[in-house]
């Protein structure tokens, strides 16, 4: 035991020394990547919605005090290097090399207690025996617990890199059969002269989900109040400047000025074979007045098309989704549509994250102005008889076809 060389070779050392140089090969991996602020890096990871990455915790990871978890490693190995498998089975292995190494001094340190209460009380021959065998135990249980976290780590891990890539590859045959036009019914609906909706439905039903979809079949372009508001915004239109003013001075704005943005919308060109409105009127007054402005200029919604969801599923749903900052209308589900890479935009490749509109206690006030205000403008285009309901539960391309063929029927 005093040998200098078994003394070198202290497992505790070991895992020591094992540990500096974990923390610096991540320290190097994040200065070759330009040394990205921890903030950054942080809030990309919040984005990707898996393992939080605090920059205390980054910082911690990089000083070496103590061995960060699988999870945490692999996410930051992701922000910094990408999400190249090679890449991270290198740094799963790496992991487990270090991982051992503390187990190993853990181990011995559990093991060398014992032994030395045991020279100092060799008479209680049968109190020691006992306390051995309990501490035997007990070093047994912890391997065994240890062993299944290490296990059910690397299960859950590989669960997800299958879950992520089944579904990519299922947005990729939903985009290509989108492509190819394989909804039959669509093409009646593009022989109509022209095709004026609006989408109706809680949140989470599915409407910014569909809208893109429905656009591309029918041939006519898909107009959202908030993307209204950002552009004119961004445009600095005369509107534009009149709705920064009241968003500035934290003020709601007016339904005539959201109102005179719509209807400088309608008259742009694309919208001569018709439009789909998502989110809209979001109350009485406004559908009065979208009807108002809407058979001055033209004909009028012909139809509401409304997605019917329970509660529930409207909060398993808003709370998982993640929206693009490049384009609101690319969009993605931590659960039902996750990107292919972590945090980025399978359509652009833009950082995604959580609108505030989807926190859980926002949706929940969602759902109530949803019940209070909006469900009474569905009641009343259906007492005008101008409502179609489908059901927004299911595969998105099934709500997609269930939607065209309601619309079909009702367009006769
Ligand atoms: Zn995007």
């Amino acid at each position: 035991m005093a040998d200098p060389t078994e003394e070198q070779l202290d497992p505790a050392d070991v895992y020591a020394r094992e540990l500096t140089n974990f923390a610096e090969a991540l320290h190097v991996l994040h200065v070759d990547r330009g040394s990205p602020s921890y903030r950054a890096v942080s809030a990309a990871a919040e984005t990707a919605g898996r393992v939080s990455l605090s920059s205390s915790a980054i910082s911690e990871a990089f000083s070496g005090k103590r061995l960060p978890s699988l999870d945490f490693t692999l996410e930051l190995v992701r922000q910094l290097a990408g999400p190249d498998q090679e890449v991270r089975e290198d740094w799963r292995e790496r992991w487990k090399r270090v991982k051992l190494c503390q187990r190993q001094s853990v181990a011995r340190r559990r093991q060398s207690k014992p032994q030395h209460e045991t020279g100092h009380s060799t008479q209680r021959g049968p109190l020691d025996s006992g306390r051995a065998a309990l501490s035997a135990v007990r070093l047994e249980a912890e391997r065994i617990i240890q062993a299944a976290q290490a296990e059910a780590e690397t299960i859950i891990e590989s669960a997800r890199i299958r879950a992520d890539e089944m579904t990519a590859s299922a947005t990729q045959m939903l985009l290509d059969a989108t492509e190819r036009g394989t909804i039959p019914v669509a093409e009646r609906l593009r022989l109509r002269e022209h095709t004026r909706i609006a989408l109706a439905g809680p949140p989470g039903s599915g409407k910014g989900t569909q809208s893109p979809f429905l656009s591309k079949l029918l041939e006519v372009p898909f107009i959202h109040l908030g993307e209204l508001y950002r552009s004119n915004i961004a445009g600095r239109t005369p509107v534009g400047k009149v709705v920064y003013g009241y968003m500035n001075r934290g003020e709601l704005v007016p339904d005539e000025v959201m109102l005179e943005m719509l209807a400088d919308r309608l008259r742009a060109p694309d919208t001569q074979h018709g439009f789909i409105l998502d989110g809209l009127p979001r109350n009485l007054n406004q559908a009065i007045a979208v009807d108002d402005l809407l058979s001055a200029t033209s004909e009028g919604i012909e139809a509401v098309l409304n997605f019917d969801i329970s509660r529930d599923e409207s909060f398993r749903r808003v709370i998982g989704r993640r929206v693009c900052k490049n384009d609101s209308s690319h969009l993605a589900h931590v659960t039902y549509a996750t990107p292919q890479k972590y945090g980025r935009c399978d359509v652009c490749g833009g950082p995604l994250y959580t609108r505030e509109d989807d926190s859980r206690d926002v949706v929940a006030k969602r759902w109530d102005v949803w019940k209070s205000m909006t469900e009474p403008v569905v009641q009343k285009y259906g007492a005008e008889g101008r409502l179609v309901t489908v059901s927004g539960i299911g595969p998105v391309s099934s709500v997609t076809e269930r939607a065209l063929t309601a619309l079909n029927a009702y367009f006769g």
